[in-house]
């Protein structure tokens, strides 16, 4: 595999949708049915596109491990029916389970409400030479803990430090912890899946229609829909507060599935071709060793 070339295809397909300086932000500028030039017609060759993404991704994976110095934590946010499990299935299926682990963030159980709001994401960040996958993330704390305030009367914090810049405190400290992280050799990439509330809308009828996809379909979600607005509101403050460019954002189109694959899987490709990953060199001596191994081995 040409790493060269498939980097630059790669950063071609993501760059359109990185935002890594927050301030211009706006969401309205994206929009969730785009595909670029594609066509529902290039379908399939998306398709194959996304296989060598994969093939090429799996191979850059191998390396981070043997590398064994950086690690790469990708986190997923979106709506709900925006795909995220579909997403981190098929971009994640080429590499090998070892090197990869995913973690879902659901509603905080008391034990995780008795410390910090980072405390739990700490716990589950990837070692050196893996890819840690957050399925949501510390980032529900700007988002739903926001649109639902009584959430965070439910975190036992000093009610003295719940004033009114509490949300510009979170992302003050989203971006400490985020800095902290690369500094520490842990690449981040944040993934906004963005799908329209006209899609969730027929996703969530093909969850009731469909009696193999009714355990998908959960009625809360419908009552979080009814806050739409708040929620887009809520994303778009978050991204504009924390997309830097050592930890940006992509604002992914996700009306399309197919789409949403390549694009993800082109930023994954993207962020691991620009750490330069090789597998570690061999020395002279340790090459002699190797030699000496190898003729014990044929005399055996
Ligand atoms: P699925 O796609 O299968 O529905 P999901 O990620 O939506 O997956 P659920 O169990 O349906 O998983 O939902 C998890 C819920 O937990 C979400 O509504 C999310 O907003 C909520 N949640 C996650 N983190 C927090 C948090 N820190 N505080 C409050 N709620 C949270
Ligand atoms: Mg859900």
């Amino acid at each position: 595999m040409n790493f060269k070339k498939a980097a630059q295809i790669a950063h071609r397909f993501a760059d359109p949708f990185r935002v890594d300086k927050g301030k211009r932000f706006r969401l309205r500028d994206y929009d969730p049915e785009d595909t670029r030039h594609l066509t529902s017609d290039d379908k399939d060759r998306a398709g194959e596109a996304l296989r060598l993404g994969v093939e090429t991704l799996s191979e850059l994976q191998e390396r981070l491990y043997a590398q064994d110095k950086w690690a790469v934590l990708l986190i997923f946010q979106a709506m709900d029916a925006a795909g995220k499990d579909g997403v981190i299935k098929h971009v994640m299926s080429g590499v090998n389970p070892q090197g990869c682990q995913v973690c879902s963030f659901k509603a905080p159980t008391s034990e995780e409400l008795d410390h910090d709001f980072l405390w739990r994401c700490s716990r589950h960040l990837p070692e050196r030479g893996r890819i840690g996958i957050f399925n949501r993330s510390y980032y529900e704390e700007t988002l739903v803990v926001r649109v639902r305030p009584e959430l965070l009367h439910h975190q036992k914090l000093p009610p003295e430090l719940i004033g009114k810049n509490i949300w510009d405190e979170r992302f003050q400290d989203i971006r400490a912890y985020e800095r902290y992280l690369s500094r520490n050799g842990i690449l981040v990439r944040k993934f906004f899946l963005h799908v329209s509330k006209k899609e969730q809308k027929r996703r969530f009828l093909e969850r009731l229609n469909e009696p193999e996809k009714n355990w998908k379909f959960s009625s809360a979600d419908v009552a979080e829909r009814q806050r739409w607005p708040e929620y887009m509101a809520a994303y778009e403050e978050t991204i504009r507060n924390t997309a830097t460019p050592e930890c940006p954002w992509y604002v992914v189109p996700a009306d399309n599935k197919w789409f949403t694959r390549i694009v993800v899987a082109a930023a994954v490709i993207d962020a691991l071709t620009s750490l330069n990953l090789e597998f570690p060199h061999v020395d002279e001596s340790a090459r002699r060793r190797l030699v000496q191994a190898r003729k014990q081995l044929e005399k055996e």
